[in-house]
């Protein structure tokens, strides 16, 4: 019986990791130049990390995390994202007392039991930032605009919704106007926004189901709740997106699906993917510290799929580095294959990536390999050249040939010439 991966999962074959290093390099060069730091957490973590994180009522903590009894009892979760992780790593290395404002990212694998569909993956990958440790605007509009720049890089268009959330003030007298509303419109509500007007109310806003969007058509909205502070803070965060250049659309009905967002959320929506439509999203989250078991402290993040991502620039046909030897050494005889080998490996020890034939193969198959690689120079070495101590050296792009000794190869390759 042949095993397959498991559903909901992918292999990244060589001709994928390519496109996904190249990805991942243009995210780390960003997020250098706005001096992000790399933070790395286990894959998994006490499942409370989540549930208290996140919050119970959300479909990420209540339908879909990987969730398992390991051998010693212990209740462990699968990361379904990162930011939870991060922050129970930066409460536990006090990084807050280290510096009153801490830059992070990171790239990786997070695991959601979600129903598999174009663009929905139960291993998924995210990269993500957070700024933790301030409070003001400019927090919010870098974090955005970072999205921005990556996002631009790759050549991926988007639109832009905003919207505040609240903070702890404002939220409660919102969320009771928004119930009495719902609870007026109960039973054209789906079952599950039925529940939420209970429970978590301002997810009924983001349903997707018709019979819910029609009903809330009028509901509330929280911009006409903010207090004084938050809305301060949302205008301030629009008027610097303003002055970038970032355009962006108000959406009063964006919510988010995680409960630990306060004030400032947003999402990068693509209208060249399907259903599954975000490319990622975030927001501020200044209770979640607290929450978590740390020290009031404001923040603010963005996490975003890789594999959304990489769809759009598929669909763009991204014009994605190619990999090639930089050259072929090909050996015809018994001692000029030896010579090969030796050489190929020569050469890589002085950063010139090569490939030999490693098979036997004719002057002519070898050949045949070398073009089908794209290598830029092929040198070809039989029994006079090895008396001679001299290759012939191809440059495959323009069809011409010349001697070279064997001492100057090295020299010869790295020199620009071939492209
Ligand atoms: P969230 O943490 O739910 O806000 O998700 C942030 C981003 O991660 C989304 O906008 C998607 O691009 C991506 N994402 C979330 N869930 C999945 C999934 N199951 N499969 C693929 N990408 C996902």
């Amino acid at each position: 019986m042949a095993y397959k991966s498991v559903k909901g999962t992918k292999d990244l074959l060589p001709q994928d990791t390519l496109a996904w290093l190249h990805v991942e390099q243009v995210i780390r060069e960003v997020m250098e130049l706005y001096r992000y730091a790399e933070i790395r957490t286990p894959m998994f973590e006490e499942t409370a990390v989540f549930s208290r994180g996140i919050g119970e009522e959300t479909d990420v903590v209540g339908k879909e995390m990987y969730t398992f009894i390991d051998k010693g009892g212990s209740s462990l979760t699968l990361r379904p994202e990162m930011t939870a992780s991060v922050i129970r790593s930066f409460i536990q290395h006090s990084m807050g007392e280290q510096s009153s404002l801490n830059k992070l990212y990171y790239i990786g694998p997070m695991f959601r039991q979600e129903r598999p569909q174009a663009g929905r993956f139960r291993q998924f990958h995210q990269f993500g930032f957070e700024c933790i440790g301030q409070q003001g605007p400019e927090c919010d509009a870098e974090i955005i605009a970072i999205a921005a720049d990556i996002y631009a890089r790759l050549g991926i268009s988007y639109s832009l919704k905003l919207n505040s959330v609240g903070d702890p003030q404002c939220r409660p007298l919102y969320r009771e106007a928004l119930q009495k509303f719902l609870l007026g419109v109960y039973d054209a509500l789906s079952p599950e926004s039925q529940r939420r007007t209970e429970t978590n109310p301002m997810r009924v806003l983001d349903s997707k189901d018709e019979r819910d969007r029609e009903a809330t058509a009028d509901a509330p909205v929280i911009i006409d709740y903010l207090s004084d502070e938050a809305r301060r803070h949302f205008e301030r965060t629009c008027g610097l997106l303003d002055d970038l250049g970032i355009p962006y659309v108000l959406d009063p009905r964006l919510v988010r699906g995680l409960d630990y967002y306060t004030m400032t959320a947003f999402e990068f929506i693509s209208t060249d993917l399907g259903s599954q439509d975000a490319l990622g999203g975030g927001g501020r989250y200044d209770g979640l510290v607290e929450q978590l078991g740390g020290k009031h402290t404001p923040a603010v993040g963005f996490a975003a799929g890789i594999e959304r991502l990489l769809m759009v620039m598929e669909k763009n046909e991204y014009a994605f580095p190619a990999s090639a030897p930089r050259v072929y050494l090909v050996g015809m005889d018994d001692a000029s294959r030896a010579w090969a080998f030796r050489t190929a490996i020569s050469l890589r020890r002085q950063g010139i990536s090569t490939e030999i034939d490693y098979a036997g193969r004719s002057l002519k198959a070898q050949m045949r390999e070398a073009n089908k690689l794209a290598c830029p120079y092929v040198a070809i070495v039989g029994e006079s050249e090895m008396a001679a101590s001299q290759a012939q050296v191809k440059e495959m792009r323009k069809g011409t040939q010349e001697s070279v000794e064997f001492a100057r190869l090295a020299e010869y390759f790295v020199q620009d010439t071939a492209q």
